[in-house]
């Protein structure tokens, strides 16, 4: 059986076998029609259909229960996450708690489980509260841990639901916020930092004619050779410390600062294709103009300082006196894209 490994369940398995006791309720309800709960609670299907669920959330290193007899009927998904502070649970919210608002919308009750019920399945249902009551990650977390007081996520998940917040409750990768977060993901997944995923560099504005409305193309001073788009660069508060989001309640607001960034003599941007090279395997270095070979800036992908005081990691910095902004315009005899 599945749930006979513990070894692979993390920091859930030594809270889960050090209180027994807990193990006696299988689940809680923490608002109608929505449970929480520990592996306990899919084990048997009479569990289930004495609370009325019809909708089951996992999110577990393994599917446990999924596709065994006695579940007929019910809605599930599985997320695969282990309870890790470095394990990417932010990309999966939208998700998750799309799906616990669809079943409930349905008149479905609905159980969200992990293994031990305290870390995973806590921060999901904290992300649904915060969704659907607008409350900060404090306040739903707060909220979470007076039904259940053992409730305790790791940190890394503490951090993500901040940066969930921080972007309107719904996560744009398109955003500053989400693009950093990323990139920071990068360094732990792959810290030899080779064999990089493609998508983690912007396209080459060379190879685009066309910019988006409002786009801004960056070009070497000295060259004219363009190197980034508006939409490359991930804007920070000024010397406000990376843990500065919780004031931050509307992302819009955030997102809107660009420009206002006076006392920042450098642009922090997300790592561009003509970079590729000169990354890979590097912790950290010069950037060139792959064109002229003047120098631009820099990279550390461990951080670096901005002139504002703020640490950005990791950080590929363009001084902003090397390079020109220039107003993408549409480019004629493509007006039918405009419209
Ligand atoms: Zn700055
Ligand atoms: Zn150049």
């Amino acid at each position: 059986m599945l749930e006979a490994q513990g070894s692979s369940h993390g920091g859930e398995v030594r809270k889960s076998s050090a209180s027994p006791a807990s193990s006696a309720r299988h689940m809680l309800e923490v608002r109608p029609g929505l449970f929480l709960g520990g592996a306990a609670a899919v084990a048997e299907p009479n569990h289930l259909r004495k609370a009325g669920i019809t909708a089951v959330l996992t999110v577990d290193s393994e599917p446990g229960f999924q596709a065994r007899a006695g579940f007929e009927g019910l809605r599930s998904l599985f997320v695969p996450a282990q309870d890790k502070p470095e394990t990417d649970l932010l990309s999966h919210l939208d998700h998750c708690v799309a799906f616990i608002g669809q079943a409930r919308a349905e008149g479905r009750a609905v159980l969200v489980h992990c293994h031990a019920g305290v870390s995973r399945s806590v921060a999901v249902v904290t992300a649904f509260l915060m969704k659907t009551d607008q409350l900060t990650f404090e306040k739903a977390y707060e909220n979470l841990q007076t039904i259940k007081p053992e409730a305790k996520m790791n940190e890394g998940f503490e951090w993500q639901l901040k940066l969930y917040q921080a972007m309107g409750y719904e996560v744009d990768t398109s955003s500053a916020i989400y693009k950093q977060y990323r990139l920071q993901k990068v360094t732990e997944k792959y810290p030899e930092l080779q064999n990089l995923p493609q998508e983690l560099f912007a396209v080459d504005p060379t190879t685009i004619s066309q910019g988006l409305k409002n786009d801004i193309l960056y070009r070497c001073r000295k060259c004219r050779r363009s190197l980034f788009r508006s939409s490359s660069i991930l804007d920070h508060n000024e010397g406000s410390g990376p843990i500065a989001f919780a004031h931050k309640r509307t992302a819009p607001s955030f997102m809107v600062t660009t420009g206002s960034q006076a006392q920042c003599t450098s642009y922090f941007i997300e790592p561009v294709q003509w970079m590729e090279s000169t990354l890979l395997g590097v912790m950290d270095g010069q950037l060139l103009c792959p064109k002229c070979s003047a120098k631009l800036g820099s990279f550390n992908w461990y951080g670096e300082q901005c002139s504002c005081g703020r640490w950005i990691t990791p950080a590929f910095q363009i001084h902003k006196n090397r390079v020109d902004e220039i107003k993408m315009l549409p480019v004629l005899g493509s007006q039918k894209k405009k419209l």
